[in-house]
């Protein structure tokens, strides 16, 4: 007898299942139906002991103390700035585009103050931005988004810009300075150990049983409990009843060189040349040494594991068909990416389960992981609580 099945072993799944165990003194079934825990975070030495991310690159970032905080209790952390190139024009540029993406470009000397004056020249002037299109022609005009965005968007959505909400084209900033790093949050850390490690620590907890191999729907009837906790997507559980809601796929190639380094960043994109978006080298994302480097190639497709909602007012629509219907079932929870059909980065996720966690329980683990304005502390530059002060109770 559980008193929850969750169906999901990344991070929507395992925070529920550590809130609910250790906090709240719950029996919980953890399932998934891959051979891991960490879901698409799970990393893994491969056969020559370098750690790679199975499911492309994975970077921590967030601008919640409460988050970080709530994932120190599972993880040391390594400082890490993730900063990525493009490969335009046989040159190596920085992406998002700066102030030297530019000048390199171009050839050009411009100043901070020139470049705000020349996006202002060459923006698009639009009465209304709707599209992933209007965003980036209206920012930065039509050479620099055919060159650093139509082709990278093409590829990784199938379709041009111009067809996709404006929200996938706002995520990337535009700069008239030279920071180029890829995120500018103030908490910027990879797991020292990595993501896999970090989960373990999480649901190593004798009220946690974890089944892998394991998919919910072959096993539903088999075991006694009160509620379900759902990550994995919500068409699935619906059986597909008003249609398929569209996700696009991945198909990830994972290499070794025999060489120390292959490229200057952990991201190299490639928006024009070749049929893969973006190589990732991961030795820059865990500071490991070794005298090989293991790559990944990134080919998008429609075939393969759901991993990203295709942001189009069509789906929206189909996808609100099935949260009226998960409104109906009090005792299944539907959270994460794939349960509410959302882009969420791993932060966001965190905090969504945890924020899940108060309904079911009452208790606010981002309220009681809140930094008093008073008890701030310099750590690695950002304002967090010391670790082992009361908040941590693991
Ligand atoms: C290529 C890529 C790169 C990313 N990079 C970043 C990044 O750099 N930074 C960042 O913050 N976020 C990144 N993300 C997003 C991040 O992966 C998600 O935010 C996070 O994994 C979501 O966690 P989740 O628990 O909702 O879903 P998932 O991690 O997808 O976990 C869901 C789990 O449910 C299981 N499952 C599904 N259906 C069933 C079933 N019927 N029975 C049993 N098990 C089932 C699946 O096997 C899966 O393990 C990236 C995503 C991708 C795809």
């Amino acid at each position: 007898m559980f008193d929850y099945v969750i169906v999901g072993a990344g991070f929507a799944g395992s925070v529920l299942a550590e809130r609910l165990a250790s906090q709240s003194g719950k029996k919980v079934l953890l399932l998934d139906k891959r051979n891991h825990i960490g879901g698409n975070a799970y990393d893994f030495y491969n056969e020559d002991g370098i750690l790679i991310h199975k499911y492309g690159p994975h970077i921590f970032h967030t601008n919640s103390a409460e988050v970080f905080n709530y994932l120190s209790q599972f993880t040391k952390w390594r400082e890490y700035e993730h900063r990525v190139l493009a490969s335009v024009d046989d040159k190596l540029l920085p992406i998002p585009i700066n102030l030297d993406t530019v000048n390199k470009l171009y050839n050009r000397n411009f100043t901070s103050e020139e470049l705000a004056k020349y996006f202002e020249e060459v923006g698009e002037k639009k009465d209304e931005i709707r599209t992933s299109e209007d965003v980036v022609v209206s920012q930065i005009g039509r050479d620099l988004y055919e060159k650093f965005f139509r082709g990278y968007t093409r590829k990784q959505w199938d379709c041009d810009p111009s067809e996709l909400d404006k929200m996938v084209t706002s995520r990337i900033p535009t700069r008239t300075n030279q920071d180029d790093r890829y995120f500018t949050d103030e908490f910027q850390f990879m797991p020292l150990l990595g993501y896999t490690r970090m989960f373990e620590n999480m649901l190593n907890h004798p009220n946690i049983h974890i089944m892998l191999n394991t998919n919910f729907a072959d096993v539903k009837d088999f075991f006694d409990y009160d509620q379900v906790i759902y990550t994995g997507p919500v068409d699935e559980y619906f059986d597909y009843c008003y249609g398929k809601l569209p996700y696009r796929s991945l198909c990830f190639e994972h290499t070794t060189l025999d060489m120390p380094q292959l490229q200057p960043v952990a991201v190299v994109n490639y928006p024009n040349s070749e049929n893969f978006t973006r190589i990732t080298e991961y030795k820059h994302l865990t500071g490991q040494e070794h005298t090989k480097t293991s790559i990944t190639y990134e080919y998008p497709c429609w075939d393969g594991d759901p991993y990203y909602p295709v942001p189009k007012p069509e789906n929206a629509e189909l996808y609100q068909k099935y949260k009226a219907m998960t409104e109906l079932l009090p005792n299944v929870h539907f959270v994460g990416r794939l349960g509410t059909y959302k882009y969420y980065n791993m932060d966001q996720v965190v905090a969504q389960a945890l924020t899940l966690y108060k309904k079911l329980s009452g208790i606010d683990t981002l309220r009681d992981l809140a930094v008093p304005k008073a008890n701030k502390t310099k750590v690695n530059g950002s304002a967090v609580p010391k670790i082992g002060s009361p908040v941590f109770k693991g």
